[in-house]
């Protein structure tokens, strides 16, 4: 019988691992194998999406690499592979798995963390789990709840675990692992876990409203898209000065960043997005040549030079890991022109015609 396997089972599965590009390609057997399942190895690199590192790793990489064999596979269920059993009916997808196989090593960094110090445990001094199927003590669950509405969620100190509090849990963790669906992850923080060294920082990563204005950029989102990572926030700040200080400066009737969307106020799933769950995607829409905001690479009102000048702000800050955009004149330009962040941008396709989309590095969690 054929095996089906869930995105999120993909991305459990190797959560921990990473595949080194230069070293699998290096082997004679692994090219012939990705060859016989219909894949190029130009495919693969596209895949590194983020640090271009040469390495696949990370949540957002491997589900790239998952859509990749996704699209090897026709008609299947949109968020699982069908993996068929090994033998005369030997797929392209068992090809590119069985070749990927066996690459994978451990990545760095990404073993377990220490144990809490005392200082960490005082913090957050939990004597069991929280989340679905935990013991969910009542002090405890207070300890966290507290702990969560300090970093910046809406949830009461009730003692009580329920939708709320789980509902940050996850996107707290999405906000630490760059994991695009608050869904795809767990909402329980056990003792010594990520969560727990996060929640019990002195410096902890926070979930922030985000600006109204400042220079370079105003936010114009009014239905209730306002939240973020504080990483999110800062960007945009940084973005927005930068913008003002190389472009505005001397262009003043130019339009300024025009902030649309990030997530809703406890992040998770939306109907307006398939993504902006972890509070680390920003759209921006397009500046007019009349100044304003609100255009489409297809219109006359499109200003192609404050775009420009905006991509520049945009993806030289070192917080964006990657822009989607479907300009195809800024996009060849950026290449022809060897910017050194060309490798970040992206066509985004036809839904990216009238906005920018970013995606924002998730922030560090220091061991406590
Ligand atoms: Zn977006």
């Amino acid at each position: 019988m054929p095996r089906r396997i869930s995105r999120t089972e993909f991305l459990e599965a190797r959560q921990a691992q990473r595949l080194d590009l230069a070293a699998a390609k290096a082997d004679p057997v692994f090219r012939q194998k990705v060859e016989a399942a219909g894949l190029s190895l130009d495919e693969l690199d596209k895949l590194d999406l983020y640090e271009r590192d040469g390495r696949l790793e990370g949540p957002r990489e491997l589900r790239a690499l998952f859509d990749l064999l996704k699209g090897l596979e026709r008609g299947g269920a949109a968020d699982t592979l069908t993996v068929k059993p090994l033998g005369w009916s030997f797929g392209p997808v068992e090809r590119a798995l069985d070749a990927l196989d066996g690459r994978f090593e451990a990545s760095a960094g990404s073993g377990p963390l220490p144990a809490l110090t005392e200082a960490g445990r005082a913090r957050l001094p939990l004597s069991a789990a929280v989340g679905r199927g935990a013991p969910n003590r009542s002090d405890d669950v207070r300890l966290v709840q507290s702990r969560l509405k300090d970093v910046g969620f809406e949830v009461g100190v009730d003692g009580q675990f329920g939708p709320r509090t789980e509902q940050a849990l996850k996107t707290y963790r999405a906000m630490l692992t760059g994991a695009d669906e608050t869904n795809e992850v767990s909402g329980r923080v056990d003792p010594d876990d990520l969560l727990h060294h996060a929640l019990a920082s002195s410096e902890p990563p926070r979930w922030e409203r985000m600006p109204k204005s400042g220079p370079g950029f105003v936010n114009e989102d009014t239905d209730g898209f306002g939240f973020g990572a504080a990483e999110t926030r800062a960007a945009i700040e940084e973005i927005g000065a930068a913008y003002e200080r190389d472009y505005l400066a001397s262009h003043p009737d130019a339009a300024r960043l025009s902030v649309n969307d990030v997530s809703e106020r406890h992040g998770g799933d939306t109907r307006d997005h398939q993504t902006h769950e972890n509070g680390l995607d920003v759209d921006l829409r397009l500046p007019r040549s009349d100044g304003g905001s609100g255009s489409d690479v297809r219109w006359a009102n499109y200003d192609r030079e404050a775009t420009w000048a905006m991509l520049q702000a945009i993806a030289s800050n070192p917080r964006v890991e990657r822009v989607l955009f479907s300009d195809a004149t800024l996009l060849a330009r950026a290449t022809d022109t060897k910017q050194p962040w060309a490798h970040k941008l992206f066509d985004g396709g036809p839904v990216h015609k009238n906005h920018l989309h970013l995606d924002i590095r998730p922030p560090a969690v220091t061991p406590q």
